[in-house]
C-alpha cells in the first residue's frame, strides 16, 4: 500500500528545496489518503517531484513536519536510531565540565518536536509535534540503548502540544520517577528538580553565558535578574563578586537558588535573593541611587508568537533601559532575549533605543547565543531563539 501523498499548490515547494522542515497549512493543495496524526507522508510539489518524507499534523498551521528529503529512505525505527545517534555523536564537540547536555534539539537534528536533555544519569524528553508523538513507543527504549541511561522522564506539559492538537502530558517514561537531580556544572552543583522546575528543569541553554559571567564577575557587585534558580548569581558568587543580588518572581526558583548556595558552600552574607517583579524592582534601585559592575538580564520568552512582538519590544526595551541606568561606570551588562519572534538583528535595535534613551554609552563586546549543545540547522533560522548581547558601559 502506497503511503498517503500531500500536494503542494504550484511554486510552493521553494522552502522544502532549502531544507527547511515545515509545510504551513497554505502551502498544501490535496491530500491523497487519509493520514493520521503524526503518520509520515510522501510530500509532492505540483509537477508531482518528491520533496520530503513529512509528520503530517491535521491540528496545526504546521500540516507537516519533513523527516527526510531523500526518497530512499524510510522513516522506521532504524531511521529514528540513525538520528539519534547522530545528534548524541554530534555532541563529542561540547566541552566537558557539566554532566549536563541538551542531546537533541528538535529541528536543528533533524528531529521535529523531539527534545531531550540530560542531567546526570537522568533524561528528560520533551514529545512537541504529532510526529514525535506517532512514534512516542519508540523514544524511551531506543534512549535507553543508545545512551544507557536507565531513568527517562516526560515534561511535555506546554502550550505548544496544543497547537499540534496534543494534550500537554508528564510523568516516567523509564524506571523510577525521579524528582530532583544533582548536576555539575563548571565545578558548581545544581539540584535540579525535573519534575516540577521550568521547561525540563533547568536552562542548559545558558550554560557558556553564566561561564562568562563568572570571568566578569570578580570584584564587582553583581545584579541577575530573572534569575531562576540562580544559575548566573552561582558562577558570580563562585567567581567572587564582592555582592550578588538577584530577582525572581518565583519563590519555589528561590528557595532552590539558596540551596545551591549552601551545597557549593558559598558564602550566603554576599548574596541577597529577592522575590520582587523585575520591571519595578529595577526602578527601586534607581530611586535608591544603587550601582552595579555587572547585570545579567535574561527574562522569560516575552513574545511566544509574532502577534506579541510589538508589546515584548516595549517591555525589553523598558528593562534594558533601567538596566543601562543602574550599570557603573565601565560595568558590563549581559542581556538576553529567548522570543523566536523577536530576531538577533531586532533584539539589538531595541536595545541601542533603550541605550539612546538612557544616554548610555555602550560598546558591543560580543554577541552571545545557546551553549554549544544547541546546534542551529542552517535550514532552519528559528531554532537560534536565545540571542544576547555583552555590552560595556564607556
Ligand atoms: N537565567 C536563568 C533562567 C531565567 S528564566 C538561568 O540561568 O537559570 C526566566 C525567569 O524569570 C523565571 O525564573 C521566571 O520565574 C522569572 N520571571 C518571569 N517574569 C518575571 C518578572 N516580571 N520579574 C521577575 N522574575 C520574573
Amino acid at each position: 500500500m502506497s503511503p498517503p501523498r500531500l500536494v503542494l499548490k504550484p511554486g510552493r515547494e521553494k522552502s522544502l528545496r532549502h531544507r527547511h522542515p515545515w509545510v504551513f497549512s497554505g502551502a498544501v493543495e490535496s491530500i491523497e489518503g487519509s493520514p493520521g496524526m503524526g503518520e509520515t507522508v510522501a510530500v509532492h510539489g505540483k509537477d508531482g517531484a518528491f520533496l520530503a518524507w513529512a509528520a503530517y499534523c491535521a491540528d496545526s498551521q504546521i500540516r507537516a513536519r519533513a523527516w527526510s528529503f531523500e526518497a530512499k529512505e524510510t522513516i522506521d525505527e532504524a531511521f529514528l536510531r540513525g538520528r539519534l545517534m547522530a545528534a548524541i555523536a554530534r555532541r563529542a564537540a561540547v566541552p566537558k565540565g557539566s554532566d549536563a547536555m541538551r542531546l537533541v534539539h528538535g529541528e536543528s537534528d533533524g528531529l521535529p518536536g523531539l527534545v531531550v536533555d540530560r542531567y546526570a544519569g537522568t533524561l528528560v524528553v520533551q514529545v512537541l509535534s504529532a510526529g514525535a508523538e506517532r512514534w512516542r513507543a519508540a523514544w524511551p527504549a531506543l534512549l535507553e540503548e543508545i545512551t544507557g541511561a536507565k531513568a527517562i522522564y516526560e515534561r511535555s506539559d506546554v502550550e505548544v502540544r496544543v497547537l499540534e492538537g496534543l494534550a500537554p502530558r508528564s510523568g516516567p517514561l523509564l524506571g523510577p520517577a525521579a524528582t530532583v537531580v544533582r548536576i555539575q556544572e563548571d565545578g558548581i552543583a545544581y539540584e535540579v528538580d525535573v519534575v516540577h522546575g521550568q521547561k525540563t528543569g533547568f536552562y542548559l541553554d545558558q550554560r557558556e553565558n553564566r561561564s562568562l559571567a563568572g570571568t566578569l564577575a570578580a570584584g564587582r557587585d553583581v545584579l541577575n535578574a530573572f534569575c531562576y534558580t540562580g544559575g548566573f548569581s552561582l558562577a558570580a558568587l563562585k567567581a567572587g563578586a564582592t555582592r550578588v543580588t538577584s530577582l525572581d518572581t518565583s519563590e519555589e526558583a528561590l528557595a532552590a537558588a539558596g540551596r545551591h548556595v549552601e551545597i557549593n558552600a558559598l558564602e550566603a552574607s554576599r548574596a541577597e535573593w529577592l522575590a520582587a517583579d523585575v520591571f519595578s524592582q529595577l526602578r527601586k534601585f534607581r530611586d535608591q541611587d544603587r550601582r552595579f559592575g555587572l547585570i545579567v538580564l535574561d527574562p522569560p520568552k516575552f513574545a511566544p508568537t509574532e502577534k506579541h512582538v510589538p508589546n515584548a519590544a516595549r517591555a525589553y526595551k523598558d528593562i534594558n533601559l533601567w538596566a543601562m541606568k543602574l550599570l557603573a561606570p565601565g560595568g558590563h551588562l549581559l542581556t538576553f532575549s529567548c522570543s523566536g519572534a523577536v530576531s538577533p538583528d531586532l533584539f539589538q535595535k531595541i536595545v541601542a533605543g533603550a541605550a539612546a534613551d538612557a544616554r548610555a554609552d555602550l560598546q558591543i563586546r560580543r554577541h552571545l547565543g545557546a551553549a554549544l549543545d544547541h546546534p542551529v540547522s542552517i535550514h532552519f533560522p528559528e531554532g537560534e531563539y536565545l540571542k544576547g548581547l555583552w555590552l560595556q558601559a564607556a
